[in-house]
């Protein structure tokens, strides 16, 4: 599948790996908005939020329950944000489910 995200799961495109397991992956974002700016996805493809189901939604219990342990190793103990963009009003780019988690100042009401 000529998808981005699965590529870099995949390991075909190379990214700054934070964390990863066998179902998901952790990495930089390219384009940081905060201090600290990094993407957890499911290793799996899975569109956007609008795709999850009672079939796949093992993954996303799973990337949240490692979220907190993300988010500690990054040293964000002054807290962080956890967003996904789903569809085109909310700018989603890149059609591969993704969590951005955001941090290292006091953030805006805004994505950053
Ligand atoms: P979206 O706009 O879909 O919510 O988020 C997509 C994110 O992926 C953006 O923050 C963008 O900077 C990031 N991104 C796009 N291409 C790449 C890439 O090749 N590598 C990495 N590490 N991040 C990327
Ligand atoms: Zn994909």
């Amino acid at each position: 599948m000529d998808c981005l995200f699965c590529k870099i799961a995949a390991g075909e495109i190379p990214s700054k790996t934070v964390y990863e397991d066998a179902e998901i992956l952790a990495f930089y974002d390219i384009e940081p908005q905060a201090p600290v700016h990094v993407l957890v996805i499911p290793k799996e493809h899975i569109p956007s939020v609008d795709g999850i189901t009672a079939e796949n939604s093992e993954v996303v219990a799973h990337i949240f329950e490692t979220i907190p342990k993300i988010a500690a190793k990054l040293g964000l103990s002054g807290g962080y944000r956890v967003i996904s963009n789903c569809g085109a009003d909310a700018g989603q780019t890149v059609p591969h489910l993704h969590f951005h988690i955001l941090g290292g100042k006091p953030l805006s009401l805004h994505m950053a």
